[in-house]
């Protein structure tokens, strides 16, 4: 079947449930619903990525979202997330609707092997008609594996299944160039380059984790998987059709490009970064022309503990990010690699191995509007050799 009727829909905690009274906002709930199961007549399959397991569970704490932290949210999702997809079934049965319930952690969006398996299961719901409905696993997360919010999971989720289009509903009719509290404030429609907007969107909602930064992060993985990201107000009748169907008011950043291929988008929208290289001004040069890999010659530091298949980071000495490639070798063998960069291999290792750190295949240089990371440690550049001394 086409991908063009594929749909990610993202539902934020402030639309799910109330927060006066922390209860399910049942009316949203039953006309976004009503509207997925119309959406699904027309031959669109979408798929459902809902927050409210930590905010519905507090009550079961007795604790406020304002009070609580990092544990009792993750308790609170224990508590709240079979409450969440029971509130679902109830719904989705009036409509005839199967759901499935798709928890995920950053592993399975960063593991290459995870990655597909859960790509894999969400296919096989969609092709059998099912409503997959698809959260954090909360409570397992460690500060390591934890997205925090669910723009970004969305937005990995859209890349993982291709969706061309990628709604996030939220309390807020959509970007606006500036907080909209300030005066003067004006509404934007259309983006192309994120990376405008990032200053003037620093506000957060109360329930959810996310805000309007996160929304223009994820927005930008969806631009760059060929994706278009609608940002809208959720409170409306039928709140996904009438964005796609361009019947009301949002904004849509629009996607990059052709759709690139399913490997580079893994390998570049990444939410979690093993470690980084720090490549010479001359190998930049030639690693943004294209057409090559990181060889030991050409780096001037290595940060981070990373293992062989991570996916690293590549700055160059002006601390910009060019690229991002997987390595074929762990941060201790780097080392050993920058240190003589000339000699063999398997004298340095004493295990064969191809001698580039990172293969051309494997590299991929970021594209004009790819927001790009900072570089972690600003301390002077050495060669990662005398770092490790
Ligand atoms: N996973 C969290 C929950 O279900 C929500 C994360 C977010 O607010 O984006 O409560």
């Amino acid at each position: 079947m086409s991908l063009e009727k594929r749909v990610v829909v993202k539902v934020g905690s402030g639309l799910i449930v109330n927060q006066q009274d922390l209860n399910f906002r049942y009316a949203f709930l039953h006309g976004l619903l009503s509207d997925i199961a119309d959406l699904r007549r027309e031959n669109y399959q979408v798929v459902l990525v809902s927050s409210g397991a930590a905010a519905i569970g507090l009550g079961a704490l007795g604790m406020r979202p304002e009070t609580a932290g990092v544990q009792d949210k993750q308790a609170a999702a224990a508590c709240g997330q079979p409450l969440v997809m029971n509130m679902y079934k109830q719904i989705s049965m009036e409509f005839g609707m199967n759901i499935a319930q798709v928890l995920l952690t950053s592993e399975e969006m960063e593991n290459r092997r995870r990655y597909l398996n859960t790509k894999n299961t969400i296919e096989k719901l969609l092709e059998n008609n099912i409503l997959p409905i698809v959260n954090e696993n909360d409570t397992v997360t460690t500060e390591e594996i934890r997205v925090g919010d669910n723009d970004r999971l969305a937005a990995k989720v859209s890349q993982m299944v291709r969706a061309p289009n990628f709604v996030m509903l939220t309390d807020i009719d959509g970007l606006y160039d500036r907080p909209p509290s300030e005066p003067g404030a004006v509404f934007v429609d259309e983006v192309e380059d994120v990376s405008v907007y990032l200053d003037a969107t620093k506000s957060k909602g109360a329930l959810g984790s996310g805000g309007m930064l996160t929304k223009m992060q994820a927005a930008n993985m969806a631009q760059n998987a060929g994706a278009t990201a609608f940002i809208a107000k959720g409170i409306v009748e039928r709140p996904i059709s009438s964005i796609l169907k361009n019947e009301r008011r949002h904004t849509r950043c629009i996607a990059i490009g052709d759709p690139e291929s399913s490997w580079r988008v893994w390998l570049t929208d990444r939410l979690q970064m093993a470690g980084s290289l720090v490549v010479s001004a001359e190998a930049a040069e030639k690693l943004v022309a294209g057409g090559r890999g990181v060889d030991a010659m050409d780096v001037v530091a290595s940060h981070g503990e990373y293992s062989k298949g991570d996916v690293l980071h590549i700055y160059d000495e002006d601390g910009v990010e060019i690229g991002r490639g997987l390595t074929n070798f762990s941060s201790k063998e780097t080392v050993l690699l920058v240190r003589c960069p000339e000699d063999e291999v398997t004298a340095v290792l004493g295990y064969h191995s191809k001698s580039d750190l990172i293969a051309a295949d494997n590299f991929v240089v970021l594209g004009k509007h790819h927001l790009l990371w900072d570089q972690p440690t600003p301390e002077p550049m050495e060669r990662a050799a005398q770092a490790a001394d």
